[in-house]
This record gives structure tokens, sequence and C-alpha cells, in this order.
């Protein structure tokens, strides 16, 4: 993988002033196999060397964050890891260009079509051809590298994203739900996350939280294992760029 960054801004917000970070990475997508070039985006505030920073890695969703669908949970959850970072004063926001988990908007589109006529996320993906999710988190990880973390808290639900990190080799010190209220339109799709993805979504109706919990557990037991003592070694002072 090549990964490079090709811009640096200020970055205001309605939340707090960010430094943006651009980044571009060619690689091979190991869930495809194809080559491609990837865009991440690296939103960052504050001191993130003292401790270990709060971290959101998040995939693009133009239909939920453009035009605030209620299909899905995107917008919502973007909006609270923002927030979330400006009050603790800390921490990064990884933004993937990933539409509809890596397929791009046009074909997220058709499997839209496909849900309207009954496919769930899952099969709609399949049916059109594609794999249920093709992001490998390969680009995102490394920047975590990049960027010198060697210990985070991870903003997720997604024990994709919690297994990808934790295989780079960066240790996860607390899992922060990224949990939203559903809509009745987001309802059937949240579900589909939560019983076909495995996503850690707490659910008032079948009360999920105690199995969330020891799945989180099991996967921090075993970062903790894998990571060994690699822990407490942070740089001092506020993130710089050179
Ligand atoms: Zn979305």
């Amino acid at each position: 993988m090549t990964l490079k960054q090709v811009a640096e801004v200020e970055f205001p917000t309605r939340w707090a002033c960010f430094r943006l970070l651009a980044f571009e990475a060619v690689h091979v997508n190991t869930k495809t196999g194809k080559d491609c070039l990837e865009t991440v985006l690296a939103l960052v505030l504050g001191d993130l060397h003292s401790f270990p920073p709060l971290v959101r890695i998040h995939s693009q969703c133009t239909t939920g964050e453009v035009f605030q669908s209620l299909r899905c949970d995107c917008h919502d959850q973007l909006h609270l890891a923002l927030r979330v970072i400006a009050e603790e004063g800390a921490g990064v926001l990884l933004y993937e260009q990933q539409e509809g988990r890596g397929i791009g908007l046009i074909e997220k589109l058709r499997a839209y079509e496909l849900q309207d006529r009954g496919f769930d996320t899952v099969d709609a993906n399949l049916h059109l051809g594609h794999v249920v999710d093709s992001r490998d988190y390969a680009v995102p990880t490394q920047l975590l590298h990049f960027l010198g973390f060697r210990s985070i808290r991870l903003m997720s639900n997604n024990p994709e994203k919690l297994k990808a990190v934790l295989d780079s080799g960066i240790q996860i010190i607390e899992r922060v739900g990224a949990d939203v209220p559903a809509t009745p339109y987001s309802n059937r799709y949240m579900s589909t996350k939560r019983n076909r993805l495995g996503h850690l979504i707490s659910s008032p109706a079948d009360s999920p939280a105690k199995e969330s919990d020891s799945i989180q557990d099991a996967l921090l037991s075993e970062a903790h294992a894998e990571a060994g003592a690699s822990s407490g070694d942070y740089r001092g002072g506020f993130w710089r760029i050179s």
C-alpha cells in the first residue's frame, strides 16, 4: 500500500474547530481483489497522545449525510461521533469514501430498489453480485499507525472494524457504542445489521446488551492477549503535523 498525505486545512464545524488531513492510498482490497485508489479524511482534535484517543472510522453515506435519509443511521452516527469528540476535547474521525459498504452510490441505490421489493441489505448486495461488505479497513488502520497510535478507544458497533484494528496491532482499551435511535424507515436495516452482520446494537426489544458486552469482553481480551506489553507508550503533547 502507498499512503500519502495530500492536504491539511483548518476545519471549523458546528462542534469544534478540527484540523482536516486528507490522504490518498493505493492498495489491493483484500475483499474484492481489486486495485483501488482510496481517499480518507482525518478530522483531528486536541491532545491525541497523552491518553488513547477516541477514534471513529466512518464510511461515507451520501443519502444519509447529505439528504438526511432515514433509511440508515449514518447521519446520526457521524454527528454523534463529532459531538462526542468535541465534548471530550480530543479525538479522531476517519472518513472513508466507501459509500454503501464499498459498492458505490449507484449500486447502493440499486440495492435499495431490491430492499423495496423485500430483500434485506445483505441479500440485496449478494443479488447484485457484490460481497456483503467490501470494506477491508486496510487504509484507516494503516492511517492510525501513521498517526502514531498504539492504543485507542474505538467508537463502533461493527465487529469487523474492531477486528481490523486489533489485527493491525493496535490495542482497543475501550469500545464506545455508536448507538443512535432507529426510525420506522431504518428499523429493518438496523435489525439486519444486528442479526446478520453481528453489529453490537443495543435493542430494548431483545435485550442484546448482555450478549454485546460478552462479545466486547471477548474481543478486548483477545486484544490484550495479542498486544502484550505494547501499552503505555504514548508520545506526550498535542498532535502536530510535521
Ligand atoms: Zn447510510
